[in-house]
Protein backbone atom coordinates (compact mmCIF):
# COMPACT_ATOMS: atom_id res chain seq x y z
CA UNK A 1 0.00 0.00 0.00
CA UNK A 2 1.80 3.34 -0.96
CA UNK A 3 0.91 6.68 0.59
CA UNK A 4 0.39 8.37 -2.23
CA UNK A 5 -3.31 6.99 -2.47
CA UNK A 6 -4.36 10.68 -2.83
CA UNK A 7 -3.16 11.36 -6.35
CA UNK A 8 -4.65 8.51 -7.62
CA UNK A 9 -8.20 8.45 -9.70
CA UNK A 10 -9.36 5.20 -8.91
CA UNK A 11 -12.88 6.07 -10.26
CA UNK A 12 -14.54 7.70 -13.64
CA UNK A 13 -17.40 10.22 -13.01
CA UNK A 14 -20.07 7.48 -13.55
CA UNK A 15 -18.86 5.40 -10.53
CA UNK A 16 -16.61 2.75 -12.80
CA UNK A 17 -13.18 1.54 -11.79
CA UNK A 18 -10.05 1.77 -13.88
CA UNK A 19 -10.79 -0.99 -15.78
CA UNK A 20 -14.08 -0.20 -16.12
CA UNK A 21 -15.40 -2.47 -13.61
CA UNK A 22 -17.95 -1.60 -11.33
CA UNK A 23 -17.42 -1.59 -7.43
CA UNK A 24 -18.92 -4.81 -6.63
CA UNK A 25 -17.42 -6.98 -9.90
CA UNK A 26 -14.69 -9.06 -10.42
CA UNK A 27 -12.16 -9.79 -13.02
CA UNK A 28 -13.14 -12.20 -15.61
CA UNK A 29 -12.06 -15.74 -15.33
CA UNK A 30 -11.43 -18.47 -17.88
CA UNK A 31 -10.38 -21.78 -16.37
CA UNK A 32 -9.56 -25.30 -18.08
CA UNK A 33 -9.20 -28.35 -16.05
CA UNK A 34 -6.93 -31.00 -17.37
CA UNK A 35 -3.71 -29.68 -18.99
CA UNK A 36 -1.15 -31.49 -17.70
CA UNK A 37 -0.79 -35.47 -18.43
CA UNK A 38 1.51 -36.40 -15.95
CA UNK A 39 -0.15 -34.28 -13.24
CA UNK A 40 -3.13 -36.63 -11.45
CA UNK A 41 -4.83 -33.13 -11.35
CA UNK A 42 -4.31 -29.71 -13.03
CA UNK A 43 -6.09 -26.29 -13.97
CA UNK A 44 -4.97 -23.17 -15.76
CA UNK A 45 -6.35 -20.18 -14.68
CA UNK A 46 -6.55 -16.89 -16.25
CA UNK A 47 -8.87 -14.43 -13.61
CA UNK A 48 -8.10 -10.78 -15.45
CA UNK A 49 -4.08 -10.40 -16.61
CA UNK A 50 -3.01 -13.28 -13.86
CA UNK A 51 -2.55 -16.82 -15.34
CA UNK A 52 -1.61 -19.25 -13.23
CA UNK A 53 -1.46 -23.20 -13.61
CA UNK A 54 -1.87 -25.69 -10.69
CA UNK A 55 -1.25 -28.87 -10.56
CA UNK A 56 -2.00 -31.67 -8.32
CA UNK A 57 -0.21 -35.49 -7.55
CA UNK A 58 -1.54 -38.12 -5.35
CA UNK A 59 -2.65 -39.65 -2.37
CA UNK A 60 0.84 -41.37 -3.13
CA UNK A 61 3.22 -42.04 -0.07
CA UNK A 62 4.32 -39.16 1.50
CA UNK A 63 8.62 -39.09 1.61
CA UNK A 64 9.99 -38.58 3.70
CA UNK A 65 8.41 -41.07 5.24
CA UNK A 66 9.12 -38.92 8.98
CA UNK A 67 6.42 -36.60 7.30
CA UNK A 68 3.97 -39.65 7.28
CA UNK A 69 1.42 -39.64 9.62
CA UNK A 70 -0.63 -42.73 10.72
CA UNK A 71 -3.93 -42.12 10.41
CA UNK A 72 -4.58 -39.36 6.93
CA UNK A 73 -2.72 -38.01 4.92
CA UNK A 74 -0.82 -34.88 4.27
CA UNK A 75 -1.57 -31.76 2.52
CA UNK A 76 1.90 -29.75 0.49
CA UNK A 77 1.28 -26.73 -0.83
CA UNK A 78 3.68 -24.76 -3.23
CA UNK A 79 3.17 -21.21 -4.30
CA UNK A 80 5.72 -20.07 -6.70
CA UNK A 81 6.18 -16.98 -8.88
CA UNK A 82 8.38 -17.39 -11.89
CA UNK A 83 10.71 -14.80 -12.27
CA UNK A 84 8.99 -13.61 -15.80
CA UNK A 85 5.64 -13.14 -14.18
CA UNK A 86 5.92 -9.38 -12.75
CA UNK A 87 6.95 -6.68 -14.46
CA UNK A 88 10.44 -6.42 -13.00
CA UNK A 89 12.29 -9.90 -12.82
CA UNK A 90 10.81 -11.82 -8.97
CA UNK A 91 13.56 -13.32 -7.89
CA UNK A 92 13.65 -17.03 -8.20
CA UNK A 93 13.05 -19.73 -5.31
CA UNK A 94 11.46 -19.83 -2.22
CA UNK A 95 10.52 -15.95 -0.31
CA UNK A 96 9.36 -15.07 2.62
CA UNK A 97 6.13 -14.23 0.63
CA UNK A 98 5.74 -17.32 -1.17
CA UNK A 99 6.25 -19.35 1.97
CA UNK A 100 3.48 -17.66 4.11
CA UNK A 101 1.08 -17.79 0.92
CA UNK A 102 1.49 -21.74 0.62
CA UNK A 103 1.13 -21.75 4.11
CA UNK A 104 -2.14 -19.68 4.06
CA UNK A 105 -3.29 -21.90 1.19
CA UNK A 106 -2.89 -25.32 2.78
CA UNK A 107 -4.73 -24.01 5.56
CA UNK A 108 -7.43 -22.90 3.56
CA UNK A 109 -7.49 -26.51 1.97
CA UNK A 110 -6.99 -28.61 4.83
CA UNK A 111 -11.47 -28.47 6.17
CA UNK A 112 -12.48 -29.60 2.79
CA UNK A 113 -9.80 -32.40 1.99
CA UNK A 114 -10.95 -36.00 3.18
CA UNK A 115 -7.58 -36.86 4.94
CA UNK A 116 -8.39 -39.43 6.96
CA UNK A 117 -8.75 -41.91 3.51
CA UNK A 118 -5.17 -41.82 3.08
CA UNK A 119 -3.11 -42.59 5.70
CA UNK A 120 0.73 -42.05 5.15
CA UNK A 121 -0.15 -40.07 2.08
CA UNK A 122 0.83 -37.07 0.61
CA UNK A 123 -1.35 -35.25 -1.55
CA UNK A 124 0.90 -31.99 -2.89
CA UNK A 125 -0.86 -29.12 -4.49
CA UNK A 126 1.70 -27.04 -6.67
CA UNK A 127 0.98 -23.66 -8.32
CA UNK A 128 2.85 -21.57 -10.74
CA UNK A 129 1.92 -18.21 -11.67
CA UNK A 130 2.91 -17.39 -14.58
CA UNK A 131 1.73 -14.11 -14.57
CA UNK A 132 1.06 -11.83 -11.75
CA UNK A 133 -1.70 -8.77 -11.88
CA UNK A 134 -2.41 -8.53 -8.47
CA UNK A 135 -4.56 -11.59 -6.62
CA UNK A 136 -2.24 -14.20 -7.14
CA UNK A 137 -2.45 -16.38 -4.26
CA UNK A 138 -7.23 -16.01 -4.84
CA UNK A 139 -6.25 -17.32 -8.30
CA UNK A 140 -4.33 -19.66 -7.39
CA UNK A 141 -6.13 -21.30 -4.13
CA UNK A 142 -9.43 -21.41 -7.39
CA UNK A 143 -6.99 -23.06 -9.51
CA UNK A 144 -6.37 -26.02 -7.08
CA UNK A 145 -9.48 -26.09 -5.96
CA UNK A 146 -10.62 -27.57 -9.45
CA UNK A 147 -6.98 -29.69 -9.79
CA UNK A 148 -7.94 -31.10 -6.75
CA UNK A 149 -11.46 -32.30 -8.26
CA UNK A 150 -9.34 -33.33 -11.29
CA UNK A 151 -7.10 -35.70 -9.70
CA UNK A 152 -10.48 -37.26 -8.28
CA UNK A 153 -9.55 -36.40 -4.51
CA UNK A 154 -12.23 -36.67 -2.11
CA UNK A 155 -13.20 -33.04 -1.17
CA UNK A 156 -16.36 -31.95 1.18
CA UNK A 157 -17.07 -29.28 -1.65
CA UNK A 158 -14.64 -26.43 -3.43
CA UNK A 159 -13.12 -23.97 -2.01
CA UNK A 160 -13.32 -20.51 -3.23
CA UNK A 161 -11.25 -17.20 -3.18
CA UNK A 162 -11.63 -13.32 -4.11
CA UNK A 163 -9.89 -10.67 -2.24
CA UNK A 164 -11.61 -7.08 -1.48
CA UNK A 165 -9.98 -4.06 -0.56
CA UNK A 166 -10.21 -0.07 -0.03
CA UNK A 167 -9.44 2.65 -2.88
CA UNK A 168 -10.19 5.80 -3.26
CA UNK A 169 -12.45 5.67 0.26
CA UNK A 170 -14.84 2.85 -1.10
CA UNK A 171 -14.69 -0.83 -0.62
CA UNK A 172 -14.32 -3.02 -3.72
CA UNK A 173 -14.19 -6.54 -5.19
CA UNK A 174 -11.32 -7.90 -6.93
CA UNK A 175 -8.67 -5.36 -6.45
CA UNK A 176 -6.31 -4.98 -9.86
CA UNK A 177 -2.85 -4.00 -9.52
CA UNK A 178 -3.07 -0.36 -9.25
CA UNK A 179 -6.05 -0.57 -6.57
CA UNK A 180 -3.06 -3.09 -4.89
CA UNK A 181 -0.42 -0.63 -5.48
CA UNK A 182 -2.27 2.43 -4.65
CA UNK A 183 -5.15 1.80 -2.41
CA UNK A 184 -5.79 1.89 1.24
CA UNK A 185 -6.67 -1.79 1.93
CA UNK A 186 -6.55 -5.31 0.46
CA UNK A 187 -8.13 -8.58 2.13
CA UNK A 188 -7.98 -11.99 0.51
CA UNK A 189 -10.22 -14.34 1.78
CA UNK A 190 -11.24 -18.05 0.88
CA UNK A 191 -14.38 -19.66 1.83
CA UNK A 192 -15.96 -23.02 1.68
CA UNK A 193 -19.15 -23.96 -0.45
CA UNK A 194 -20.82 -24.23 2.64
CA UNK A 195 -19.85 -20.30 3.94
CA UNK A 196 -16.86 -21.42 6.14
CA UNK A 197 -13.93 -18.97 5.80
CA UNK A 198 -10.93 -20.82 5.88
CA UNK A 199 -8.48 -18.09 5.08
CA UNK A 200 -8.15 -14.63 6.06
CA UNK A 201 -5.90 -11.84 5.64
CA UNK A 202 -5.56 -8.33 5.35
CA UNK A 203 -3.32 -5.48 4.85
CA UNK A 204 -3.62 -1.87 5.23
CA UNK A 205 -6.33 -0.03 7.60
CA UNK A 206 -10.03 -0.82 7.58
CA UNK A 207 -12.58 1.00 10.31
CA UNK A 208 -14.74 -1.66 12.02
CA UNK A 209 -17.51 -0.74 9.92
CA UNK A 210 -15.72 -1.13 6.91
CA UNK A 211 -14.08 -4.19 8.02
CA UNK A 212 -17.89 -5.56 8.00
CA UNK A 213 -18.75 -4.18 4.48
CA UNK A 214 -15.57 -5.51 3.36
CA UNK A 215 -16.35 -9.22 4.55
CA UNK A 216 -19.56 -8.98 3.44
CA UNK A 217 -18.63 -7.80 -0.48
CA UNK A 218 -16.07 -10.59 -0.72
CA UNK A 219 -17.99 -13.33 0.54
CA UNK A 220 -20.51 -12.48 -2.59
CA UNK A 221 -17.48 -12.50 -5.02
CA UNK A 222 -16.49 -15.99 -3.18
CA UNK A 223 -19.85 -17.19 -4.17
CA UNK A 224 -19.60 -16.01 -7.83
CA UNK A 225 -16.24 -17.54 -8.56
CA UNK A 226 -17.71 -20.52 -7.21
CA UNK A 227 -20.23 -20.48 -10.04
CA UNK A 228 -17.47 -20.01 -12.44
CA UNK A 229 -15.58 -23.42 -11.04
CA UNK A 230 -18.64 -25.43 -11.00
CA UNK A 231 -19.53 -24.38 -14.67
CA UNK A 232 -15.95 -25.37 -15.78
CA UNK A 233 -16.29 -28.84 -14.24
CA UNK A 234 -19.24 -29.03 -15.69
CA UNK A 235 -17.69 -28.29 -19.20
CA UNK A 236 -14.92 -30.32 -18.73
CA UNK A 237 -16.91 -33.98 -17.15
CA UNK A 238 -19.80 -33.34 -19.68
CA UNK A 239 -17.39 -32.92 -22.72
CA UNK A 240 -15.23 -35.65 -21.62
CA UNK A 241 -18.40 -37.81 -20.80
CA UNK A 242 -17.26 -38.80 -17.54
CA UNK A 243 -20.38 -36.97 -16.14
CA UNK A 244 -23.76 -38.03 -16.22
CA UNK A 245 -26.46 -35.06 -15.26
CA UNK A 246 -29.67 -37.37 -15.80
CA UNK A 247 -30.37 -38.89 -12.37
CA UNK A 248 -32.10 -42.06 -12.44
P1 LIG B 1 -1.38 -11.25 -4.48
O1 LIG B 1 -0.76 -11.54 -5.83
O2 LIG B 1 -1.99 -12.46 -3.88
O3 LIG B 1 -2.30 -10.07 -4.52
P2 LIG B 1 0.51 -9.50 -3.09
O4 LIG B 1 -0.53 -8.58 -2.55
O5 LIG B 1 1.68 -9.86 -2.23
O6 LIG B 1 -0.16 -10.90 -3.50
O7 LIG B 1 1.08 -8.95 -4.44
C1 LIG B 1 0.33 -8.14 -5.29
C2 LIG B 1 1.00 -8.10 -6.63
O8 LIG B 1 2.29 -7.49 -6.52
C3 LIG B 1 1.27 -9.45 -7.26
O9 LIG B 1 0.14 -10.04 -7.87
C4 LIG B 1 2.33 -9.08 -8.26
O10 LIG B 1 1.73 -8.47 -9.40
C5 LIG B 1 3.14 -8.06 -7.49
N1 LIG B 1 4.29 -8.70 -6.83
C6 LIG B 1 4.28 -9.51 -5.77
N2 LIG B 1 5.52 -9.96 -5.47
C7 LIG B 1 6.34 -9.40 -6.36
C8 LIG B 1 7.76 -9.44 -6.60
N3 LIG B 1 8.57 -10.19 -5.85
N4 LIG B 1 8.24 -8.72 -7.62
C9 LIG B 1 7.45 -7.95 -8.38
N5 LIG B 1 6.10 -7.89 -8.23
C10 LIG B 1 5.55 -8.58 -7.24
Amino acid sequence: MSSNQNDVVFFDENGLRTDGRRPDEIRPMKIKIGVLSRANGSCYLEWGANKVLAAVYGPREAHPKRTQRAGQAIIRYRYNMQSFSVEDRARPGPSRRSSEISKVSREAFEPVVLTDAYPKAAIDIFVEVLQADAGTRTAAINAASLALVDAGIPIRGLVSACAVGKVGGKIVLDLNKPEDNYGEADLPIAMTEDGKITLVQMDGHLTPSEFEEAMELVQKGCRQVLEIQKAALMEKFVADGNFDETVE
